[in-house]
């Protein structure tokens, strides 16, 4: 039987891992944090009297499923420290809660290790999300996922900014790339804010928006009472209440407005670790940071799929990592 070790136990690695292991294909699955399930197991649903199509019961119980499959071997705590042999026989070593070992026999390697968020990579050069008032979109993720009847937030705010492109778009932040997603959690989250909190004020600070459905998406958030201010990069001002100060493009001069909640919509950043993955793992590191290949899969036996090598959506990452599983299973 053949065995594929999976480097990475997010929505890609998981999505691929029950590909492979529903077809009877052996997978061992690695993940350096003590549990499976990434950044998505995280986020919270943004449905509101509707399902805003925000993609993230794509993995609803993805990880039941991997845990308790019969095929799949999950080692969490650990981290993969060599690579050894070649397509057909690689050998890995890796540290793990038990210490260091040699696992063996693998027809191929998927790489599927994701990436960081800008509040955990963020070099210092804006503000960063420390105290009261001031959260990531990461923070509202996690606080929309446990929200209840009685609120998202612990008191009712009365107004709520959104800071676009936070970290992302940013030469000195060495991420002059759109992410892709943060316009999507973020104008569906604050839906959900406007649903629980109807009289808040909802402002959005952007330098630019991407699509995120078809038809008029922003025109009818600006119907629901959320505003976009367009203009360019803002200061935040921490305090109580924090303002951001922004300037808007030929209107001269600097305007403060004061927000009970600002949300710092950040976005995907390269994993810190890609640099010594890409040796360990003959890959390379493209313009951005993120992974790439050097030769197709077939060759190398080495695979990527997910944010790994770019920022992606969750439906992307999960059709990507089903084609790269097929395609794995059409090769053996
Ligand atoms: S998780 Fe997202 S896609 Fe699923 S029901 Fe909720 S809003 Fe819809
Ligand atoms: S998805 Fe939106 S918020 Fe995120 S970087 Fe692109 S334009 Fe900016």
């Amino acid at each position: 039987m053949s065995h594929i070790l999976i480097i990475g136990g997010g929505v890609a690695g998981c999505t691929a891992a029950m590909e492979l292991a529903n077809s009877g294909v052996q997978v061992t699955l690695l993940e350096s944090s003590e549990r499976i399930g990434g950044k998505v197991r995280a986020y919270g649903c943004k449905a509101t009297d509707r399902c805003n199509n925000c993609g993230v019961c794509l993995a609803a119980g993805l990880w039941d499923k991997v845990e308790q499959h019969p095929g799949i071997s999950i080692m969490t705590g650990s981290t993969l420290k060599d690579v050894m042999g070649a397509k057909g026989n690689f050998r890995v070593l890796v540290d793990g809660q038990v210490g260091r070992s040699t696992l063996a026999g693998f027809e191929s390697i998927i790489v599927t290790t994701g990436f960081d968020t800008f509040s955990s990579v963020s070099s210092g050069s804006v503000e960063h999300p420390v105290q009261a008032g001031i959260i990531s979109g990461y923070r509202l993720e996690e606080l929309l996922a446990g929200r209840d009847k009685a609120g998202i937030l612990p008191e009712a705010p009365s107004s709520i900014a959104f800071i676009q492109c936070h970290g992302s778009r940013d030469i000195h932040e060495k991420a002059p790339y759109c992410s892709r997603v943060c316009c999507g959690y973020s104008t569906r989250a604050a839906k959900v804010l406007r649903q629980y909190y109807p009289s808040a004020d909802i402002t959005f600070f952007y330098m630019d928006l991407q699509r995120v459905e078809a038809g008029s998406y922003f025109d009818t958030l600006q119907k629901d009472n959320i505003e976009f201010v367009r203009c360019r990069p803002v200061k935040i001002i921490p305090g109580k209440p924090a303002k951001v100060a922004f300037e808007k493009p030929g209107a001269g001069g600097v305007t403060e407005r004061a927000f009970d909640l600002i949300v710092l919509s950040e976005g995907i950043h390269p994993a810190a670790d890609n640099d010594r993955l890409a040796e360990l793992c003959m890959l390379g590191i493209d313009e951005n940071g993120f992974l790439k290949p050097v030769k197709d899969g077939k060759t190398a036996g080495i695979y990527l799929a997910g944010c790994a090598s770019g920022p992606k959506r969750i439906e992307e990452v999960r059709a990507e990592a089903l084609t790269t599983a097929r395609q794995l299973l059409a090769e053996i």
